[in-house]
């Protein structure tokens, strides 16, 4: 009665169901004011959407005051990807420089970002517990949370531990070094000879394990060795530094964003994961936690 059916078979129902039904992607951005957060957003989207215009660089970037969400949908070989991209206003903006490296530390500073995030989760589960529920639930909860660590300074300052501490245990977090060209001229020729960048980038590696950070690729969740060799080498790089792209740079006579690969890296390989993580780790946290609660 039935055919063979051959993996290849398989994958191309796969595929064809992954069309039909596209592909949701949120990812929020988070850290101080002026590190480049909304510079980053505009980038990634120009560098997807809007290839063919120029930036315009006269324009100042207004400093953002609420969280802030853009949607963008994608379409690359029939396969569409909403993309959605959540620019947060700067974190601990009130709190002067001396309480960033102080623990005294103003909970309201981190509020709206975890209310926001759990928001997403609690849509998600109210959706999930109707009787009649949606086939296919939107989903808005954030899938990856790039962290802008600044660029000065050898290590993560207290409130930075804090809050990265906190946010680990709700959502997949992406460290990255904010504004990596603004180093000096020697950290730079440096950074290019990989020579003051590592000893930097161990540093703030050691803070996180130190103080339990565990930012992703989470290591528990490493299935097999192929998945243990592909993110130790991303754990290895940790923090991405990257460059907000205000500018075109001309590499081998195609115009690019300065970005560019740095994002690539977690965005081709590990879109799905980061989706499987959110949805069986972090979001099934919050369902537990929520559904306990109800039912004392
Ligand atoms: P946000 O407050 O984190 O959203 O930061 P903005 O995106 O508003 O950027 C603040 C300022 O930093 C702007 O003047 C940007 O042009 C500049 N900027 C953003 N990214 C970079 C970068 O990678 N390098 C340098 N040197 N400047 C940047
Ligand atoms: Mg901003």
């Amino acid at each position: 009665m039935f055919g063979p059916v051959g993996i290849e078979a398989v994958l191309d129902q796969l595929r064809i169901k992954a069309m039909k039904t596209g592909f949701e992607f949120n990812i929020m951005v988070v850290g101080q004011s002026g590190l480049g957060k909304s510079t980053m957003v505009n980038t990634l989207f120009k560098s997807k959407v809007w290839q063919s215009t120029v930036p315009n660089m006269d324009v100042p970037m207004p400093q953002t005051l609420e969280l802030h969400s853009v949607t963008h949908v994608i379409e690359e070989k029939g396969l569409k990807l909403k993309l959605t991209v959540t620019d947060t206003p700067g974190f601990g903006d009130q709190i002067n420089n001396d309480k960033w490296e102080s623990l005294d530390i103003n909970e309201e500073s981190w509020d709206p970002i975890l209310s926001y995030i759990n928001q997403q989760y609690e849509q998600y589960l109210q959706e999930e517990l109707l009787i009649t529920r949606q086939r296919h639930i939107p989903d808005t909860r954030v899938h990856c949370c790039v962290y802008f660590v600044p660029p000065t300074g050898h290590c993560l300052r207290p409130l930075d531990i804090e809050f990265l501490r906190r946010l680990c245990r709700t959502v997949n977090v992406v460290p990255v070094i904010a504004r990596a060209d603004s180093l000096t001229i020697e950290e730079r020729d440096a950074f290019r000879s990989r020579v003051i960048w590592v000893p930097k980038a161990e540093l703030i590696q050691q803070n996180l394990k130190t103080h339990c950070i565990d930012v992703y690729p989470q290591k528990c969740f490493d299935e097999d060795v192929n998945d243990r060799l592909l993110n130790s080498k991303i754990r290895e790089q940790i923090p991405f530094a990257v460059v907000g792209a205000d500018r075109e740079h001309i590499v081998n006579g195609r115009c690019v964003l300065g970005r560019k690969t740095k994002w690539g890296i977690i965005e081709d390989s590990h879109l799905q994961d980061l989706k499987d993580i959110t949805h069986n780790v972090h979001y099934e946290n919050y369902r537990v936690l929520r559904l306990n609660e109800s039912h004392l």
